[in-house]
């Protein structure tokens, strides 16, 4: 297996394109209200690619196996899951909203996801994409130098299943190495049953990404063949931060803080590279 190391050089280039997605991510939410299409909301974000001067790693993606991506973000509705496409669909009161967007600045990748509700929230919804959080976060807390994939996938599965109500932990989609590339080795699944025992170590970049649903895990891909639906209708949430291995700690490149508030409540060294 090959995994890209990157120099402290490096991962401040990877930082400045995952302010870029982070900025993106905030201007879609503030965007999603009720009666936009899903298409307006990725227009925000080709927006904030262009003023940053940045590109898309999702415009395009996949056309060497099929149907190339249209969009800059996978815009997921209710029961779509994952790697929804943007279009017509108009956001309605009550919906539950995935976005995963990513931007490439200077040849380095970021790729990170949020959930929100647009209008008034169910409270089921709510739960759902807080679980979601709290997955991620602990996955996050489980990154160190010297430790293992498997560590990381094992710190999700156990959050999730540590919830008052039972989720859905999708399978067949997983979390990933990146850098020059969205997509890299290792894997990082969200369940510890078949995680790559990989050593961690500085230096590595990692893009964690937990996706839950409110019933089953097993999931349906729709006629676009790209959105990635659940089986039996249930709602589901995805969250998403990439996140570097420095040599003073743990730095997510894809939140405004750099993770610092998180890590610190949790107790994991917050460990940003000065430029
Ligand atoms: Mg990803």
């Amino acid at each position: 297996m090959h995994i890209e190391i990157k120099t402290p050089e490096q991962l401040r280039a990877m930082r400045k394109a995952g302010l870029v997605v982070a900025e993106g991510l905030r201007r879609m939410q503030e965007a999603t209200q009720v009666g936009v299409t899903t298409a307006d909301i990725d227009a925000v974000g080709r927006a904030v690619l262009a003023e940053a001067g940045a590109t898309s790693n999702f415009l395009g993606y996949g056309a060497d196996y099929g149907a190339p991506f249209p969009g800059v973000a996978c815009i997921s509705v209710n029961d779509e899951l994952v790697h929804g496409i943007p279009g017509e669909r108009v956001i309605a009161d009550g919906d539950i909203v995935s976005i995963d967007f990513g931007a490439v600045l200077d040849g380095w990748h970021g790729d990170a996801a949020r959930t929100f509700s647009a209008g008034t929230p169910r409270p089921e919804d709510v739960e759902l994409s807080a679980a979601t959080k709290e997955a991620l976060w602990q996955g996050i807390a489980a990154v160190r130098d010297g430790g293992k994939v498997s560590d990381v996938s094992k710190a999700i599965e156990r959050s999730i299943k540590g919830q008052r109500r039972r989720y859905g932990n999708l399978r067949e989609y997983t979390g990933h190495g990146i850098g020059t590339a969205m997509h890299m080795e290792p894997d990082v699944p969200n369940q510890a049953r078949g995680a790559p025992q990989t050593r961690l170590r500085v230096g590595m970049a990692l893009a964690i990404e937990p996706m839950l649903t409110l019933g089953l895990h097993q999931t349906v891909v729709a006629d676009d063949e790209w959105t990635v639906l659940s089986r039996d209708g249930s709602r589901g949430a995805h969250w998403e931060n990439t996140v570097a291995i420095t040599p003073d700690g743990l730095w997510v490149l894809t939140e405004p803080d750099g993770g610092e508030a998180e890590l610190r409540a949790r107790g994991v060294p917050f460990g940003p590279l000065a430029d």
